[in-house]
């Protein structure tokens, strides 16, 4: 009896201590299931829009950040457009836009001004152009590959800082993505950055080369041509990973080595500052372009395109 009485008076001790650890663990999974019901915190709001520089800033610091901030990168992008509408080349060509600063710039025509700029990309995004890359242009020109309803390629010469402080968040705020033609030797402060230039990558824009120093080619004998073209491949493939296949003339001079430089070392489209749109049977190494020069009124820019 002592015995048992004893292993009973032991085990009712566990039972007690049993039933409080049961408590203690039923109250602390209510008190957690309590305050999980409540809302975690809000998530910050992005500007968007409103200040242009700090636009693609934002973008770029959560695109670089990849801890926390992964939720307010999906706000701070527009909303996925829907898929647009495939169609042959077109008849009327395709028109490929040439930029260099979007700046004003006193008595100089590169320079085209931001609110002339984003006029022009308020006007196609509303009239429903489809911005290509070189990629795109090429297989539509070589493989009969189809484009998107109303295409349209719109570059940029040089790698002007500009471009990305001040064009780019007009293009993204329209939906657009854009090519970028930079000289390798100038790549850096006071124009666009490696760095800048990976996060226009990223958020799914192109990069061309225009040579290391934006020498006259059609001046210059093969060897020197050579090593334009093929360092400055290099040199982007070393910052950006890119095997970089569109290539832009300076000034838009070339010769016929220049032409077979090109096919030897990779590259498949080329840009010429030649007048008009790219027709189906165009020769991918020297398309023609369209040039937007500052103070242009937004009436003859309308006039070219189709
Ligand atoms: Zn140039």
């Amino acid at each position: 009896m002592k015995f048992l009485g004893n292993r009973f008076g032991q085990g009712t001790q566990r039972y007690r201590e049993v039933g409080v650890f049961i408590s203690i663990a039923v109250v602390l999974g209510f008190l957690f299931v309590w305050h999980s019901s409540f809302p975690g915190p809000v998530p910050v709001q992005h500007a968007s829009g409103g200040q242009p520089g700090k636009a693609g800033g934002s973008f770029s610091a959560t695109r670089s950040d990849p801890k926390g901030v992964q939720s307010k990168a999906t706000k701070t992008n527009p909303p996925a457009p829907a898929a647009p509408a495939l169609t042959p080349f077109p008849k009327e060509g395709i028109p490929v836009l040439m930029y260099h600063s979007i700046s004003t710039i006193p008595g100089n025509t590169l320079g085209v001004p931001v609110r002339q700029f984003s006029a022009e990309m308020t006007w196609l995004h509303r009239r429903g152009y489809h911005s290509l890359s070189p990629e795109e242009l090429y297989r539509a020109l070589t493989a009969g590959e189809k484009v998107p309803e109303k295409p349209i390629l719109l570059t940029f010469d040089d790698g002007y800082a500009d471009n990305y402080y001040a064009a780019w968040p007009i293009l993204r705020a329209n939906g657009f993505r854009a090519t970028f033609f930079v000289i390798t030797n100038s790549v850096g402060p006071g124009m666009m950055t490696w760095n800048r230039l990976a996060e226009l990558v990223r958020a799914g824009n192109s990069i061309g080369s225009h040579t290391v120093h934006h020498l006259d080619l059609a001046s210059l004998p093969a060897k020197e041509q050579e090593d334009e073209l093929a360092l400055s491949k290099q040199t982007i493939k070393s910052h950006l990973g890119l095997d970089v296949q569109a290539f832009c003339f300076p000034s838009g001079r070339y010769n016929t080595t220049t032409l077979q430089l090109m096919s030897k070392l990779g590259y498949r489209i080329g840009f010429t500052t030649h007048s008009g749109r790219v027709h189906l049977g165009d020769n991918p190494l020297i398309l023609k372009r369209l040039r937007i020069y500052g103070g242009m009124p937004l009436s003859s820019f309308e006039r070219l395109l189709p």
